[in-house]
């Protein structure tokens, strides 16, 4: 199986919908657990980084890749 890429800063997408109706997620700290943040309604959950892997559909937008992009 492919392991996932993403970093901190970046929006995810969840397979599961919050229940606010949104599912793009940010990554607001990284470690043993991760930190995500709802899009839509600003709440933020810890779950551990495995779980968050399994339930992580793709990555939607890379800060990383932004940042490059505003540098040309
Ligand atoms: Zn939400």
């Amino acid at each position: 199986m492919e392991r996932k890429h993403f970093e901190l800063g970046d929006i995810v997408q969840m397979k599961k919908q919050h229940p606010c109706g949104t599912n793009e997620m940010e990554i607001i700290r990284m470690g043993m657990d991760i930190r995500i943040k709802c899009v839509g309604c600003k709440h933020s959950v810890l779950i551990p980084r495995v779980k968050f892997e399994k339930n992580m559909k793709k990555v939607l937008r890379s800060k990383a890749s932004e940042e490059a992009q505003n540098e040309q």
